[in-house]
């Protein structure tokens, strides 16, 4: 983390990867890549908002399915240099306190589970108010990144003998791009046996450095053995990937039958990809590839195999911060705030999470989230 903001042109410069790939990125035309079709429209258009990669991209609206796609897009070989080393999401460096359970204070169920009290009720009058500390956990719950329960818990909160359901083994998940092991080691925490796969060298290394089971590579060149875990998890990862389709059917294969996919999109059917056009924060052009509406996502799931699908609305107001910032920047470069809005989508802070919780909160019910955070599972054979 820096100790104060850049310029956006350090930002930039910063984020330049030295690469030299970058400035020969080649894009090509591709078919819409859920349905084959080779005809759509232009509905977008960006340079890099956020790491500064030259060049203009497209959004392209298939004219058979509707899915949103990147076109023409980088080829296979100039993925990598479109990720920087210092591009936010590989940041972060994974608190192994959290085993603890302290960076893990929700539930699925957004309950408060951890007993340390925020800084902010350990105000003398406030202390003291009811129920206080669990409605402030669920009012700053985002719903971004949920921590299942494990089969064991669940198995025994139904009384059923511990040592039974321990021999099944039954705990076993794998988070796809697990970037700096972050979610990995609040799997850990709640009793989940994780292992995770990075493609960024520098990520995966900072995750295998802090301890963690993570291999360095794709999903199609990683060695996991199919039919062997029970939760599979992918956080912002989907709209990144060449070919989502095979990445989901991959994705099932390595789930046990009744096992549970759970990942998180951006939701390009809410209000803000109008609203922000070519600065929408997570248009993230040259990065991501795909832009899914909770209807296209739904159908591309089933089409996987996947079954029980539940789609949630974020309550997650980054996508918006993020954008503002975008605006602000563009007309004042050097604006303090402008600096501070960018970076907070990577480093949210609590006073601003709840200052903006009731508004999160309003969108997600009207079915506006920026955001969604999906459940779907492979069926019983
Ligand atoms: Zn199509």
């Amino acid at each position: 983390m820096r100790d104060k903001p850049e310029a956006p042109e350090q930002i930039n410069s910063l984020m330049q990867p030295e690469d030299e790939s970058v400035n020969t990125l080649r894009l090509e035309r591709i078919a819409c890549p859920l349905c084959d079709c080779t005809k759509a429209t232009i509905v977008q258009t960006s340079g890099d908002n956020l790491c500064g990669i030259p060049g203009e991209f497209s959004v392209e609206r298939c004219d058979a399915c509707g899915h949103l796609f990147m076109n023409p897009r980088p080829v296979m070989e100039c993925l990598a240099a479109c990720y920087p080393d210092n591009y936010g999401p590989h940041q972060s460096i994974p608190k192994t306190t959290s085993l603890s359970g302290v960076e893990s204070p929700l539930s699925e169920q957004g309950q408060a589970k951890d007993q340390t009290r925020p800084p902010i009720l350990r105000i003398l009058p406030l202390r003291f108010v009811p129920g206080l500390r669990k409605f402030y956990y669920w009012l700053i719950d985002d719903r971004s990144q949920p921590v299942p329960p494990t089969p064991t818990t669940l198995t025994n909160s139904r009384g059923i003998d511990a040592r039974e359901s321990q021999t099944h083994n039954n705990c076993l998940a794998v988070e796809i791009g697990c970037a700096t092991g972050q979610y990995l080691v609040r799997l850990l925490a709640a009793g989940w046996k994780a292992t995770g796969i990075e493609p960024g060298v520098g990520p995966a290394t900072i995750a295998k450095n802090a301890g963690l089971d993570v291999q360095c590579g794709l999903l199609e060149t990683c060695t996991l053995t199919p039919e062997s875990f029970d939760l599979a998890a992918a956080w912002m990862v989907i709209e990144h990937v060449p070919d989502p389709r095979d990445t989901l059917k991959r994705i099932h294969s390595l789930l046990k039958p009744g096992g549970r996919f759970l990942f998180s999109i951006p939701n390009a059917g809410c209000w803000e990809v109008a609203f922000f056009g070519r600065k929408w924060f997570v248009l993230e052009l040259p990065r991501h590839l795909h832009h899914f509406t909770p209807l296209s996502i739904q159908k591309l799931l089933e089409e996987s195999g996947f079954t029980n699908i539940e789609i949630t609305h974020q309550r997650n107001l980054s996508n918006v911060v993020g954008s503002v910032a975008l605006i602000i920047l563009s007309r004042w470069p050097h604006s303090r705030i402008g600096l501070w809005l960018f970076r907070y989508p990577h480093h949210p802070t609590s006073v601003m999470k709840l200052l903006l919780a009731p508004f999160a909160h309003f969108l997600a019910l009207m079915k506006q989230g920026g955001r969604l955070t999906i459940t779907a599972v492979r069926p019983e054979k």
